[in-house]
């Protein structure tokens, strides 16, 4: 098919996702608990995404290139085949659009595994890009466990590429399996613990407010949340106060309620894995400034909890806790602070606040993560690319440089009778 031709039937995905807008995050909140306001929010970056790569499809080319000799050369850019898009629970629709998007743009079949959590939007996500007209076969999609469907997708001879979303615990299954099987190409975007930093020249309020949201956002439950908030000693303790305050302040309850800002864990497992960190916390020293501890009685909700007097050796200040803890740190100077934004093996995201220029570009120099946010956290759009230094990930999603994780070059080298430059 022209190139041309997949960018319509991008575009017609993107708009049949408009269409069903609602009801698409209806069945976001009902599968993984996130608030309705959230999933319509998730909802509307998948189609900007899925127009984002429409305009790519027909822009996707390669170069002519002056050889030595009687010779020209040219390169093609080729789709890579058949590519496997495992993703997680905490983003479904999302992961599914950020992948599929660069994936068909550049020419690609796809086989799908959406988390075995939340199959929902995936699944209709399904019946969308059959009414959009895309051939049989372009498109898979199959629901499953890990270690079923998505090792079965990781093995097979006849996958060309996996992009993985999901822990590193499982991107390293995922690239041990592409090595025994067919050395199929991985990109993978794993967990992280990312550090967002306040200086004591920031704006007070704003620092607190954007370190409150990259931190809960989506019950916690995000990749690149701000876990580690790092505050200059000059404004720690008035920053755990108003910190303290804004989590009090947190709705919590039915996600549907348009006024709610936190709903339900997505199962029992992460509730119990939170609560758990949360008492290993209590007993390693760190101060909870509210929270603490579940919700009611009925439900996997999780009370908005702040620790203060968190010190970097401890357990919820290493490991992903992906729910809603906030651990804040105090630190005296950038190189310090730069030194212990660095000390995980993580490097997903980092955040600075401050109104020095020098500060803020020394930091962006100094720390090794794929996101650094300057005055702003989880700020975000289809043209920028994402993804992980260390062991936070390897490729890059969205953007230009996602479309050439799915493509492969090819070399034509020609004879030709002379050279007439
Ligand atoms: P997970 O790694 O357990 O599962 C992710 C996906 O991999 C699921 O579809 C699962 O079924 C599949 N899977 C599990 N075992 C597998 C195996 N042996 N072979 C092939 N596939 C297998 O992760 P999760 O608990 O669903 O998601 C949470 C994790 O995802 C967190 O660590 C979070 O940080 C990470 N995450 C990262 C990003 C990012 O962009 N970097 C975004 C969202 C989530």
């Amino acid at each position: 098919m022209d190139a041309s031709e997949r960018g319509k039937l991008l575009n017609k995905f993107a708009d049949l996702l408009e269409r069903d807008k609602d009801y698409i995050a209806s069945l976001e909140t009902i599968d993984c608990g996130k608030t309705f306001r959230n999933a319509r929010g998730d909802v509307e970056f998948g189609i900007k995404t899925i127009q984002y790569f429409a305009g790519w499809t027909d822009k996707i080319h390669g170069k002519t290139i002056p050889v030595d000799g009687n010779l020209f050369s040219f390169t093609r850019i080729e789709p890579v085949g058949v590519c496997g898009l495992i993703v997680p629970w905490n983003f479904p629709l999302m992961m599914v659009t950020n992948k599929l998007g660069p994936s068909l743009a550049a020419g690609n079949t796809v086989v799908v595994k959406p988390a075995e959590q939340t199959p929902l939007t995936a699944l209709y996500a399904g019946s969308l890009i059959k009414e959009a007209g895309f051939p049989p076969g372009v498109v898979n999609i199959v629901p499953g466990y890990g270690t079923t469907a998505g090792a079965a997708i990781s093995e097979h001879p006849d996958i060309d590429k996996i992009s993985f979303t999901g822990s590193t615990e499982v991107g390293k299954l995922i690239q041990q399996a592409a090595g025994r099987s067919n050395t199929k190409r991985v990109t993978l975007e794993m967990g992280g613990k990312s550090p967002l930093v306040v200086f004591a020249d920031a704006d007070l309020d704003k620092a607190v407010e954007m370190a409150h949201i990259g931190c809960f956002y989506n019950q916690g439950e995000c990749c690149c949340a701000g876990s580690r908030t790092y505050i200059q000693e000059e404004i720690y303790d008035e920053f755990v106060r108003k910190s303290r305050e804004r989590a009090m302040k947190k709705i919590v309850g039915d996600p549907f309620d348009e006024k709610t800002e936190q709903g339900p864990q997505v199962d029992h497992d992460q509730f119990t894995k939170i609560l758990n960190l949360i008492e290993c916390g209590k007993m390693e020293g760190a101060k909870i400034e509210c929270g603490g501890g579940r919700l009611g009685k009925k439900g996997f909700f999780v009370q908005p909890t702040v620790f203060s007097s968190v010190t970097d050796n401890m357990k919820i200040a290493k490991e992903e806790i992906f729910g809603p803890v906030q651990q804040l740190m105090k630190f005296k100077t950038l190189d310090e602070v730069i030194e212990r934004s660095n000390n995980t093996h993580y490097g997903l995201a980092a955040g600075i606040f401050t109104n020095n220029i020098e500060t803020a570009l020394l930091y962006t120099q100094g720390v090794r993560a794929g996101t650094i946010w300057v005055n702003c956290y989880l700020a975000s759009g289809p043209q920028v690319p994402f993804g992980g230094f260390k062991m936070s990930g390897q490729g890059r999603e969205m953007g230009e440089d996602a479309i050439h994780e799915y493509t492969e070059i090819k070399t034509v080298t020609m004879c030709i009778p002379q050279k007439n430059s």
